[in-house]
């Protein structure tokens, strides 16, 4: 499959990648470099892409997973950016990766806290997002317009919701993306079927407008991949390989709730922060049973970790806040996992951190690198687009807007709806994996639905190296410690018989 990625196609393209020039060295693989990777491929331009860890090592596997239809920028009157992210959340849901990315319903809890006025504005927003959603082309049927329910049918919908004084709630959709990791898997792989050469484990340790020194992780190797034009999509690291951009970090923490916790979830929930006006909790129910609770925004100084840490005091205010609706309270104990991501987001100066631009910049240094920064998982492609333009003026557009990734015509595809999810079309290979050999149909953990074949699968063509790939990034099973720890002899069996 040439949309493959493995450890053989590693070294390969690593061995080519040193003795060639590339039209274009993009650096980081995350959502935005894997944009770049593929919108720059897809013009028909030679490209490396190298990443210091692994495909969606870093912020864009500790999202929310919502694919904005723009509603949150309208609230601060940024009309053109709220436009761009519908516009991006259609492309998205109809031609770019509809297996993984689908309508989500949310309800606003009306209660007492929330006073009639308030509804009444939350709901004017609400309607003002459907605009945008019709001005972007995409059908009511798809990402169906807000309504208000009685307080009957949104504990029907939430039975964990505090029935006491509970005047109803606003229901209203927007999009989400199965798994973000998944998203950035999907998209390196498709620019690897254009031609990418895909490098995981090469850390860029200097950037010049011709090229970087890059180091192998595995071997340790040091060498130079020359280029005609370099890319930084390093996210929040991108100060590191150009000093002249300046960043202020920004910690969101979500946390890791097991299926059982607060019961049957038919919809997420849009919770009021108390003392904000326009931030929600956000309750975001996964496909596969997890809940996540999110998310805080607090500054953060100092170097960038590579992970970052969760402190208690996030855990505390998310729990609050979550509670605050609910009829039985979610005790600490109850939270399998947390954990956090770090918004790169581009520094204004002055303000809080959670009112800088949420907008993306494209950068020239004095050594003419590109840098790609700030911006939003769901304005991905438009973030690649604008990078390339400004790389390389002379290529041919971009075709981003109507190609589809790797496995995204899953209609018809005879296979479990939960792999047609993750997998799209490529569900049916899985599928014939285990129909080839039944012991790859058990589970990874017990009373999970991860099988032993989405590993295989993993390793053989989604470019997972060892057992973090595995259970971090191709499958979430590491979102909860105590899961993690009980797939990890499987994790490490699977990759001993395939490597
Ligand atoms: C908590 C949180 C929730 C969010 N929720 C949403 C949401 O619901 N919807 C939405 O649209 N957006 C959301 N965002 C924003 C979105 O996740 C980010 O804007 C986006 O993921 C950034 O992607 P990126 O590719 O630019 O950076 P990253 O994903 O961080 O990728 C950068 C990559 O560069 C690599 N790298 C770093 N240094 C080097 C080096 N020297 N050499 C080689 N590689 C290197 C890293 O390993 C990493 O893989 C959220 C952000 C946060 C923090």
């Amino acid at each position: 499959m040439e949309s493959s990625l493995n450890a053989v196609r590693r070294a390969h393209d690593l061995e080519d990648a040193r003795d060639e020039v590339a039209d274009l060295l993009v650096i980081g693989l995350g959502a935005t470099g894997a944009g770049v990777a593929l919108d720059a491929a897809a013009r028909g331009l030679s490209v490396v892409a190298v990443d210091a860890h692994d495909l969606a090592f870093g912020t864009s596997r500790w999202s929310s997973k919502l694919i904005h239809g723009g509603l949150r920028y309208l609230a601060t009157g940024r009309i053109g950016l709220a436009r761009e992210s519908a516009a991006e959340r259609d492309l998205l849901l109809r031609h770019i990766a509809p297996h993984l990315v689908k309508a989500q319903p949310f309800l606003m809890p009306l209660t007492p806290a929330v006073s009639a006025a308030t509804a009444r504005k939350l709901m004017t927003g609400y309607r003002l997002g459907d605009l945008l959603r019709a001005a972007a082309g995409t059908p009511k049927k798809l990402v169906p317009g807000p309504s208000r329910l009685g307080a009957g049918a949104a504990l029907d919908l939430v039975p964990a919701l505090a029935a006491d004084g509970l005047r109803g709630a606003l229901r209203s959709y927007d999009g989400r993306v199965v798994d973000d990791a998944r998203l950035v898997v999907a998209l390196a792989r498709t620019a690897a079927g254009h031609g990418a050469r895909v490098l995981t484990r090469c850390r860029a340790l200097g950037l010049a407008g011709d090229g970087a020194e890059v180091r192998d992780e595995l071997s340790g190797e040091t060498f130079t991949i020359k280029a005609r034009v370099v890319v930084n999509a390093t996210g929040v690291w991108a100060g590191e390989l150009a000093p002249e951009i300046a960043l202020r970090p920004s910690r969101g923490t979500h946390l890791v709730l097991r299926e059982d916790t607060l019961g049957p979830l038919k919809a997420g929930l849009h919770v009021p922060i108390p003392g904000e006006t326009s931030r929600f909790l956000l309750v975001l129910p996964q496909s596969d049973g997890h809940v996540l609770v999110g998310l805080t925004d607090e500054p953060v100084e100092g170097p960038v970790p590579d992970v970052a840490d969760v402190p208690e005091s996030d855990v505390a205010s998310l729990l609050g806040t979550l509670n605050s609706v609910l009829a039985t309270h979610v005790t600490r104990e109850q939270v399998a996992g947390a954990y956090a991501g770090l918004r790169p987001l581009i520094d204004a100066g002055t303000g809080r951190t959670a009112d800088l631009s949420r907008r993306h910049a494209v950068l020239k240094g004095k050594d003419g690198v590109i840098t790609v920064v700030g911006g939003k998982l769901t304005t991905y492609r438009r973030m690649a687009e604008d990078a390339v333009d400004a790389a390389c003026p002379q290529a041919r557009r971009s075709t981003t807007a109507r190609l589809p990734l790797v496995g995204a015509t899953p209609r018809g595809v005879r296979a479990p709806w939960r792999l047609v999810e993750r997998y799209g079309s490529e569900a049916e290979d899985i599928t014939a994996l285990i129909e080839t050999n039944r012991a790859l149909g058990a589970k990874v953990i017990p009373g999970g639905a991860t099988t032993w074949a989405e590993l295989v699968w993993a390793v053989r063509h989604e470019g997972a190296l060892d057992e973090h790939d595995l259970l971090d990034r191709r499958t979430r099973i590491g979102l909860i410690p105590e899961d993690r720890l009980s797939a990890l002899k499987v994790a490490r069996h699977v990759l001993s018989l395939e490597t």
